[in-house]
């Protein structure tokens, strides 16, 4: 459940300038694949297609053989979850911006995908708990502690798909580790895609891809990789 395809997917914003050339990935379900590349590879815009923010004019996308564009966008964003690089909270309680999108959630719930994110017991340990109010006029969170929401707030979602966007590039590289290890234990029974910058943050991937100017330059494993280098 949740095999990702790009099948010769060409893509550009404006028709005169191609950013992707004919991309070929195959992420079977449950695999992990990390997309690695420069700054302005193109990496983001293959997350962007994969959610359907613009409509393919050349080549597919299938997730589970089936071409996105004959999902329904909703069915996409409840297949699909992201932690993005920098996870921008609501001026709201740390508990709804756990639950923001999942409405019906119970307190149990969102306790059980804090603890799956590492930050419930922060979480309970402030002044009000899950009430408690986070952004310019509340709390201020760490980077660290913004992305174990953002992981919280995916694990309660529980996509069987799940795009890492740089989910660690904006942190120090202690917290960087930390955070890692727990995105490893949320990636299990999912597919993924790791959207990173360097190979050394990717080492686990089943495969790696390295995109350069819109092309796929190599891949293979961090192993096989390293040996071509
Ligand atoms: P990466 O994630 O690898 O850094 P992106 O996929 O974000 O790269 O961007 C690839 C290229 O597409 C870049 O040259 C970028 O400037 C361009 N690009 C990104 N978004 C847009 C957009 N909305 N309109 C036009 N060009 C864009
Ligand atoms: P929900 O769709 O239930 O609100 P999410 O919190 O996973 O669940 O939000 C996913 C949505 O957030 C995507 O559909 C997308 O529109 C948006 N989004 C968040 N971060 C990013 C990002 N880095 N790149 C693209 N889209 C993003």
């Amino acid at each position: 459940q949740g095999s990702v395809r790009f099948e010769n997917v060409r893509f550009g914003y404006e028709d005169d300038r191609k950013i992707l050339k004919g991309i070929d990935i195959e992420v079977p379900a449950g695999a992990t694949v990390a997309v690695v590349g420069p700054s302005g590879a193109g990496k983001s815009t293959l997350a962007r297609l994969l959610f359907r923010f613009y409509d393919l004019k050349s080549g597919r996308i299938t997730i589970d053989g089936q071409d996105i564009s004959q999902v329904t966008q909703d069915s996409l964003r409840a297949a699909i979850g992201i932690v993005p690089q920098d996870t921008v909270l609501f001026n709201d309680t740390v508990g709804y911006n756990i639950a923001y999108g999942r409405e019906g959630s119970t307190h149990d719930d969102i306790r059980a995908a804090a603890q799956g994110a590492a930050i419930g017991d922060f979480i309970e340990s402030l002044p009000d708990g899950y009430e408690t109010r986070v952004g310019e006029r509340g709390l201020k969170l760490s980077g660290g502690e913004k992305q174990r929401v953002a992981i919280a707030r995916t694990l309660l979602k529980n996509p069987p798909i799940l795009i890492l966007d740089e989910a660690t590039s904006a942190l120090d590289s202690r917290t960087e580790s930390e955070i890692q290890a727990t995105l490893e234990q949320i990636e299990r029974g999912r597919t993924t895609i790791v959207i990173a910058h360097r190979l050394s943050t990717v080492v686990n991937a089943d495969q790696i891809i390295v995109l350069e100017a819109g092309e796929v330059a190599e891949r293979g494993t961090h192993a096989e990789l390293l040996r071509k280098n």
